[in-house]
């Protein structure tokens, strides 16, 4: 009775998105949650994330224009809107590497790949997308098919596909605390008395990605960022913004990259999103984190709206925190990959963590269902290897 084809710890965006893709190909699947489906203390808090286009790496912009059929079928499921195409802004400094890339970069990367866009230089900025007070020397380009996710909305349209779904059993409240995986055998995984087993096991655990993978004795070196994110009253009602980053120098302590979102009627109407792209003192486990956000986070967001946007009203009325892992190397890529060699079963356990990966959330699915089913997948994932650089030194 507790055998499953497939079980998959972790129920955020990225665990149900595998579970419906593998639903589709009738596979047996468990899905256990520690806390919640739809809970607001994993990544996929909040309600919105950019997609864009934009990346320095072409890699990147392959695979965001790759996920674009997968929104659109998991769109085709659901009368909710999963999305609101506004545009992708990027501005700034076009020499300051960041990240989220580099703006020179990613117009190349856009060129190669064939993907329309508009450059503009900082009069443009300011005359067609509302910011002032900007540096002569700041260039930008405007991506028309970049929107603002709708992540509520998105993981209530997966959560809902899997619990209708006569292949997938869902679990809250059931947090993996032991994983035993040896060769030639059944993978059993255990939440308090009972356990589980299964041939395959995918790892979606978000920000409690190093509690889960070291019950297999995976170490991961990552960081913890509780990500702060204010919401500013629109004063000036014609007036909106597309989804936009500012790329800027780091001053000290003080990241100085900022990002935003439109007006949308689904997170606070009215409101618009601006959130810093930093964060002061990255946390060194999850039982630190807290739903309050950092005041220096704070007050430097709110300076920058003041200083640089118009039309809005600079004190934050709304505030909210979402908790992100990220692998501690310079690029914070995504891991998507198999278990290490040394894990006995190594290539029945699949792995995403770390990076920002709300763009990707139903292709994701497609390819760790994909890997998990098939040993492989034909999408361009060579970049998101789990190597020794990703493993403490213990
Ligand atoms: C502030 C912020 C802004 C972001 N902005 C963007 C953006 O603009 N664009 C973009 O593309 N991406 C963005 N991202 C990234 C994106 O949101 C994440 O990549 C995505 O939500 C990850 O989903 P997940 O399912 O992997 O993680 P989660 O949603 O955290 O799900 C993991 C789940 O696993 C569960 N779990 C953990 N341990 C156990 C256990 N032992 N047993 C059972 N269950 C367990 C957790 O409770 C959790 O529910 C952002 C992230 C943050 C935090």
């Amino acid at each position: 009775m507790n055998n499953y084809d497939v079980i998959i710890v972790g129920g955020g965006s990225m665990g149900l998105s595998t579970a419906y893709q593998l639903s589709k190909e009738k596979v047996k699947t468990l899905v256990l949650e520690r806390f919640t489906f739809q809970n607001q203390l994993g990544s996929s808090a909040g309600f919105t994330r950019q997609f864009r286009i934009p990346y320095p790496e072409e890699y990147m912009v392959k695979l965001v224009v790759q996920s674009e059929p997968y929104w659109e079928d998991l769109q085709s499921q659901t009368k909710l809107e999963l999305m609101k195409k506004v545009g992708t802004l990027w501005f700034g400094d076009p020499d300051v590497q960041t990240t989220e890339g580099n703006i020179k970069l990613a117009e190349q990367a856009l060129t190669n790949q064939q993907i329309p866009y508009t450059k503009l230089n900082a009069t443009d900025i300011q005359n067609k997308y509302h910011f002032k007070n900007l540096p002569s020397t700041y260039e930008g380009l405007f991506q028309k098919d970049g929107a603002s996710i709708n992540l509520k909305n998105t993981v209530e349209t997966l959560h809902s596909l899997c619990a209708t779904s006569p292949f997938i059993s869902l679990k809250e409240h059931s947090k993996v605390d032991k994983i035993t995986s040896s060769a030639n055998q059944d993978i059993q995984v255990t939440v308090g008395n009972t356990t589980y087993t299964s041939k395959k096991l995918v790892l979606v655990p978000g920000p409690y990605v190093d509690e889960v993978t070291s019950l297999l004795r995976i170490y991961l070196n990552v960081t913890y960022w509780n990500m702060s994110s204010a919401y500013f009253k629109l004063t000036d009602p014609s007036i909106n913004y597309p989804t936009w980053f500012v790329f800027q120098p780091p001053k000290g302590k003080d990241g100085n990259e900022f990002y935003g979102f439109p007006a949308v009627d689904w997170d606070y109407p009215g409101y618009i999103r601006v959130a810093p792209d930093f964060v002061i003192n990255p946390l060194t486990d999850p039982s630190q984190r807290t739903s309050i956000p950092n005041k220096e986070e704070l007050a430097l967001t709110s300076e920058w709206v003041k200083n640089h946007m118009t039309g809005i009203d600079p004190r934050p009325y709304h505030t909210s925190t979402c908790f992100m892992a990220l692998s501690n190397n310079a690029s914070k890529e995504l891991i998507v990959d198999f278990a290490p060699s040394f894990v006995p079963n190594h290539q029945n356990i699949v792995l995403y963590a770390t990076g920002w990966a709300g763009k990707f959330i139903p292709l994701m699915g497609k390819i760790l269902s994909d890997l998990t089913l098939n040993q492989t997948t034909e999408y361009d994932i060579s970049h998101f290897k789990l190597t020794d650089k990703h493993l403490k030194n213990i």
